[in-house]
C-alpha cells in the first residue's frame, strides 16, 4: 500500500480563486485584544491566516474549505461562506 504525505496530497489540489474573499474577520480588534494565542494561525491546515502584528491577513485563495474556522475560532470572529459557484479548491484524485 502506498502512502503519501499531506504535502504530496496538497500538491494535487488546484484553486480557482474568486476576486472576493469568502472568509471575513468580523472584528480585527477582537483578534488583537482578545486572542493572544491566534488559534486560527495554528488550526488552519492551509495556513490561510497570518498575524501581521496588528491585523490578521487572510489568504483566502488557498483555503481548502475544510470548515475548521467555523468552529475553531473561540471568539466566533470568522464569517465563513462557501466560495461562489465555480470558484475555490479543486480536488484531483491520484
Ligand atoms: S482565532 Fe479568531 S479571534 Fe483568534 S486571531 Fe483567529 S480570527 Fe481572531
Ligand atoms: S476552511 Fe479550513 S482551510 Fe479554509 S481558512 Fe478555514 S481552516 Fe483554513
Amino acid at each position: 500500500m502506498s502512502t503519501s504525505t499531506i504535502e504530496e496530497k496538497q500538491y494535487l489540489t488546484r484553486f480557482k480563486a474568486d476576486t472576493k474573499s469568502h472568509l471575513t474577520i468580523v472584528n480585527h480588534e477582537v483578534c488583537q485584544n482578545n486572542c493572544p494565542e491566534k488559534f486560527c494561525t495554528i488550526f488552519c491546515p492551509a495556513e490561510v491566516y497570518k498575524w501581521e502584528g496588528t491585523r490578521m491577513q487572510v489568504g483566502y485563495e488557498g483555503c481548502h474549505e475544510c470548515g475548521s474556522c467555523r468552529i475553531g475560532c473561540p471568539q466566533q470572529n470568522i464569517k465563513w461562506e462557501y466560495p461562489k459557484g465555480g470558484h475555490g479548491i479543486v480536488f484531483r484524485l491520484a
